[in-house]
């Protein structure tokens, strides 16, 4: 699967592009944020001006068209830099269900404007704080009455709630006991955020380990026009399934760019730091960890541009995008646990940054899914193993 001497040259192309943004954001800029737990409006702005957060919406509805690869890239390059592109990696593709399954109005309606970023559609709220990881348990619940839905339920963690004015909800319509299926009676409800709040929505910040601008949100009464459900109802589950193969590729992608800049801190330091009149460096203890870590982010690597360019083929590529979220973020952790080591106390020091993305790094781990559910996921459905729960 090697890439055309073109594409590889657009590729590098587009990875300049993205650094020239990032570079007016540096590291002070990322620490100073995650000191007040404050969004990075500026950053965001910046990067949707330069057109980046609309690389998967088609032309015809004013992005660029690109492929999951090219996307993958431009977020490998803003956590690569230094930042964390999880403040904003959702308005990217969060809007997919409008793009897959909405109706050729809501994409007329919605598409143009997130690719210009005079929306913001990056809210995505399926967790809820009692069944968790098992969402089609989930149980908030949308009756219908007349020409609206009336939301009763709660969520939990939903992320960059406060800095969205769109919501994708997965709500349940028919009560489970109802269902054929588990996953049947899910469905997908567009929620205009600026109208709901105080009128049966409320957002609620949850104070996280690093700086995510994630929440809790209410819903109590709340009405939804019936013409903000995307696709059929009760098909929803479906819908966010279809989603979910593009965020683990582009997790893995940001990890890849977490992952890379870790090593590359180490080793500078590991080249400078002298202790017993010889560059840390120099010895092997703190050599192989820094090479080991290099060596599983490349092969991790290798799985992310497996698994994006079956997904831009159009191919199946549910266990390539799982098995290279799973290997990115493993990859990310270990280069940021080396990282820390390498720099021995000033690890801890926030002015070196390292402390900053070793948290944003660990996330990856449980958030969006988590490595057990990967590994259950392979076992099951690649290697034919008994299915657990
Ligand atoms: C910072 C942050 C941002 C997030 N953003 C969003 C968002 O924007 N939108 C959204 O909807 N959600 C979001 N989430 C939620 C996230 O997707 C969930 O936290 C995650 O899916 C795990 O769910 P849980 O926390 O309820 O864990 P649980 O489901 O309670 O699981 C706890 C642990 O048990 C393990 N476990 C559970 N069942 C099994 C099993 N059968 N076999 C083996 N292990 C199992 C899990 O892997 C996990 O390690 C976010 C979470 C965080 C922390």
């Amino acid at each position: 699967m090697l890439m055309t001497s073109e594409k590889q040259e657009f590729i590098q192309e587009l990875r300049e592009g993205v650094r020239a943004v990032c570079k007016r954001f540096n590291n002070e800029y990322w620490r100073q944020l995650d000191e007040v737990n404050g969004y990075p409006t500026e950053f965001v702005r910046a990067i949707t001006d330069a057109g980046f957060l609309g690389a998967l919406i088609p032309e015809e509805y004013g992005g660029s068209g690109l492929g999951i690869l090219e996307a993958s890239i431009i977020l490998e390059e803003i956590n690569r830099s230094g930042g964390n592109a999880g403040a904003c990696h959702a308005q990217m593709y969060t809007m997919g269900t409008i793009l897959r399954h909405g109706s050729s109005e809501q994409k007329r309606k919605y598409l143009p404007k997130i690719a210009d970023g005079s929306l913001r559609l990056q809210a995505f709220g399926v967790t809820e704080p009692n069944t968790g990881t098992d969402t089609t348990n989930l149980k908030t619940f949308a009756r219908r009455e007349g020409d609206h839905y009336v939301v009763n339920g709660q969520k939990v963690f939903i992320s960059r709630a406060e800095h969205s004015d769109l919501m994708i909800l997965l709500v349940r319509t028919t009560p489970r006991e109802e269902c054929k299926k588990k996953s049947d009676g899910l469905s997908v409800l567009i929620v205009d955020l600026n109208e709901a709040k105080g009128n049966g929505l409320e957002i609620r910040p949850i104070k996280t380990m690093m700086n995510h601008a994630t929440t809790e949100i209410f819903i109590e009464n709340l009405k939804v026009p019936i013409e903000n459900l995307i696709g059929e109802e009760g098909r929803g589950f479906r819908y966010i399934l279809d989603g979910m193969n593009a965020e683990r590729i582009l997790i893995a992608a940001e990890c890849i760019g977490d992952g890379r800049w870790f090593i590359e801190k180490a080793t500078n330091y590991a080249n400078e730091r002298v202790v017993f009149n010889r560059a840390i460096g120099q010895n092997q203890g703190i050599q192989f960890p820094i090479a080991t870590a290099h060596i599983h982010i490349e092969a991790a690597d290798l799985m992310r541009f497996k698994a994006a360019e079956l997904y831009d083929a159009g191919a199946a590529c549910g266990a390539e995008a799982n098995m290279s979220k799973l290997l990115a973020a493993d990859a990310s952790w270990e280069a940021a646990n080396v990282a820390l080591q390498t720099h021995g106390g000033f690890g801890f020091a926030a002015e070196y940054d390292i402390e900053r993305k070793f948290k944003e790094t660990r996330l990856y781990q449980v958030a969006p899914i988590s490595t057990n559910l990967i590994l259950s996921y392979v076992a099951e459905h690649v290697l034919g193993l008994p299915k657990s729960y």
